[in-house]
């Protein structure tokens, strides 16, 4: 039985004075006793501010990003365990704008999960085509790459607390979403080459959201696809109201 999760990602948004507000703006409306999980993604100089005023919240929080070795000489970097220590309890791991901007590759992205893994940090793997991939029709090749190479070396036990985030890059920031069927063939695709990795049953518990310009208008119709579990969001996850629509709508879905 899979449960939705509702992620929020800032990106590079927000101070940490207006990061605290929002994020309270936030917790004050989660509908109690939902059964979705809700998570938030703050700039990691929020982290600490968090750990002080949200330790009894509705909601978990965690880092955009963390790194395969556990100290050392990687400035900009931090280490699973600098986050657990601010109460974290998630990572984001292989967003397309790490991907994009920093030079992530598919094999860094498995390091990552991996020390991720190693810690009691929960990761969501971020995979997607680009625009030029769906156009040529590799969409599949590219997820099926990018999945396998992220997951190598994973077993069966550690991979209980992964969760997956298929994000078509040219949905992301865009207001250009998927549509129904392209979210549903792609999430099914997605659980298919995870009952590949790992099996069936562990396959069939990850949770697989979908992220790209999800909004409080075309979020029940994306979460009602059967395999999407739950919503990654950006922009939408920056305005308080629309945010917590989305959480009520995968509440009325059923948690
Ligand atoms: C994201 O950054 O993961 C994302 C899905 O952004 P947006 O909702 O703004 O498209």
């Amino acid at each position: 039985m899979r449960n939705f999760i509702i992620a929020g990602n800032w990106k590079m948004n927000t101070t940490p004075t207006t990061g605290v507000e929002l994020a309270r703006s936030i917790s004050d409306h989660i509908p109690p006793h939902t059964g979705v999980k809700v998570l938030l993604f703050p700039p990691a100089t929020h982290l600490s501010h968090f750990q002080q005023e949200f330790n009894e919240a509705d909601f978990e929080y965690g880092g955009q990003n963390v790194h395969w070795e556990n100290s050392g000489a990687y400035t900009g970097e931090f280490s699973p365990e600098m986050l657990l220590e601010l109460g974290c309890k998630w990572v984001i791991v292989g967003h397309s704008e790490r991907r994009k901007f920093f030079g992530e590759t598919d094999q860094s992205v498995n390091k990552r999960l991996l020390n991720t893994l190693n810690s009691s940090l929960s990761p969501i793997l971020c995979i997607g085509e680009t625009l030029t991939e769906r156009e040529s029709n590799l969409t599949y090749e590219v997820l099926e790459r990018q999945i396998k190479v992220a997951l190598e070396n994973l077993t069966d036990e550690n991979a209980e607390r992964l969760v997956v985030a298929y994000e078509p890059v040219w949905a992301i920031g865009t207001g250009h979403t998927a549509t129904t069927d392209q979210a549903q063939e792609a999430h099914h695709f997605i659980r298919n080459v995870l009952a590949q990795c790992f099996s069936g049953e562990l396959a069939n518990n990850i949770v697989v959201q979908y992220g790209g310009s999800v909004n409080a208008g075309n979020a029940l119709e994306l979460m009602s696809c059967p395999d999407v579990d739950g919503a990654l969001i950006g922009g939408a996850s920056l305005k308080p109201d629309e945010f917590i629509r989305i959480i009520e709508i995968a509440d009325s879905l059923g948690g």
